[in-house]
């Protein structure tokens, strides 16, 4: 049977800033990454915009803004970004505050969809270098830990010590193992919005700012903001009992002069924190969605402001408008009515939000402006965990958006660092 130090389940940028932390503190570990995918290094493949700011990407719960920071030193020790410049901040800020909004100021780097292709390429040269092995298309089916052994579609595994990192996608993955080990955990908290679309001069603080972060009240905020050459997309998700839906999200390719489509989008995104007797978030959110695809023909839904602010569905007939100044870039969804789909009191806080936007920068509400829905992170899993790094039992741990210890690049590539000092632990 294979044996490793540590098995790391996934190749998302938590599994891999624990591999380069272990490899550099004990080289003489034997690591494994497993990911099911063809391809390796997870969500680093979208997008790849790294904030290097607390809080942005850290869950409160689990994070102080020392322990964040010391941990982001590290991963900017490693990546070593570019930070974008940024101008004008002060302009939109005292607007900002005038409304009781926040714009925080993220030092930011942006790759690109195909930057981040880039960068997976140079780190998995560095894996190899350290001896790491990486298996791709293998996926994890179960794990028994009371012998160590991690069960694939392919194999056994045994283990010194095994780090579970399998991202968002993984979500339902870390619960079916939480509940063979009856490890406690929470999912009470989703993120619900809508993704926003226009054209950079509808919305021309992203020239100054690439992915502004404002805060509003009601718990909503921007997220994941792309320009330049960005597009929106519609990723699969299916239900714990196998139907289909899809959440839209957005990325954008690395600025290339005279590649860009003039595009900019951005979600905005309400935290909703469910209590007794509802308690599973992703149940809430599973639910919405369908009833958005029920809507949309099985695909999500897309309004102009314009209709929106008329209080009529859009239709494809009238999706080219005069006024409509631009195609959607996701043109498979389906022209329609988000009010019937999202539930008031959330629509409400967010279109509030929106007019409060379009105050500190005028034109983000201009009728050509696309609102797509539905757009939902599930990533709200609360295990319980057993000690500062996010340890679950005797020698596994948890790491990145999946077990709700980070919401981003960063964040992720931190929390594989601070299980790294748990497991290096383990192994001695
Ligand atoms: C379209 C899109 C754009 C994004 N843009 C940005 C951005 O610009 N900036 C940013 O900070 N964040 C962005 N994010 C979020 C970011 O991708 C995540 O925060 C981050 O990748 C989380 O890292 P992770 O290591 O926890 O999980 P992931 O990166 O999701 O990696 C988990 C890996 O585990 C594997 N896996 C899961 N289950 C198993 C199993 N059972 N067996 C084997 N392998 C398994 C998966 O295949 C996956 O490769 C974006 C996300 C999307 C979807």
């Amino acid at each position: 049977m294979d044996a490793y130090d540590v098995v790391i389940v996934g190749s998302g940028p938590a599994g891999l800033g624990a591999a380069f932390e272990i490899t550099e503190r004990k080289p003489a570990c034997s690591v494994l990454i497993i990911d099911k995918q063809r391809y390796s290094s997870g969500g680093m493949r979208n997008d790849c915009k790294m904030n290097f700011t607390f809080p942005i990407g850290f869950p409160l719960e689990y994070w102080t803004q020392e322990v964040a920071e010391k941990h982001l030193d590290k991963v900017a020790a490693f990546l070593k970004p570019e930070i974008l410049p940024k101008h004008n901040l002060q302009v939109y800020q005292e607007r900002a505050d005038r409304l009781g909004v926040s714009l925080l100021e993220v030092s930011q780097t942006h790759l690109g969809t195909d930057g981040g292709v880039k960068l997976i390429k140079q780190l998995l040269g560095e894996l190899q270098r350290r001896d790491v092995d990486l298996s791709l298309h293998e996926q994890v089916r179960t794990v028994d830990a009371a012998h160590r052994l991690v069960q694939t579609n392919l194999r056994d595994i045994s283990y010194g010590a095994l780090l579970i990192a399998p991202g968002r996608q993984g979500f339902r993955f870390l619960q079916k193992i939480m509940d063979a080990h009856g490890i406690p955990y929470l999912d009470n908290i989703v993120d619900i919005g809508v993704r926003v679309e226009t054209r950079i001069d509808h919305y021309p603080i992203v020239r100054d700012y690439y992915d502004p972060k404002f805060s509003f009240p009601d718990k909503v905020r921007t997220f994941c903001t792309n320009s330049g050459n960005a597009h929106v997309v519609q990723e699969k998700c299916s239900t714990s009992y196998g139907e289909t839906y899809y959440s839209v999200n957005g990325h954008a390719y690395a600025a290339v002069k005279g590649k860009e489509n003039g595009m900019v989008n951005f979600a905005m995104l309400k935290t909703v924190g469910l209590t007794e007797p509802l308690a599973s978030g992703q149940k809430f959110a599973e639910q919405l969605s369908l009833q958005a695809m029920l809507l949309g023909g099985g695909k999500p839904l897309m309004q102009r402001v314009g209709d929106y602010r008329l209080g009529r569905r859009s239709k494809h007939t009238d999706f080219n408008h005069d006024l409509y100044d631009f195609p959607p870039t996701l043109p498979t969804c389906c022209p329609g009515d988000i009010s019937l789909a999202v539930p008031a009191r959330i629509l409400r806080a967010i279109w509030k939000s929106m007019k409060h936007l379009d105050t500190i920068v005028p034109g983000v509400l201009h009728p050509s402006t696309i609102i797509y829905y539905p757009e939902i992170k599930l990533y709200a899993n609360k295990p319980t965990y057993l000690d500062n790094h996010f340890r679950v039992l005797d020698s596994m741990f948890f790491a990145g958006d999946g077990a709700g210890t980070s919401r981003g690049i960063t964040a992720a590539w931190a929390s594989g660092i601070r299980a790294s000092s748990g497991i290096l632990e383990v192994l001695d």
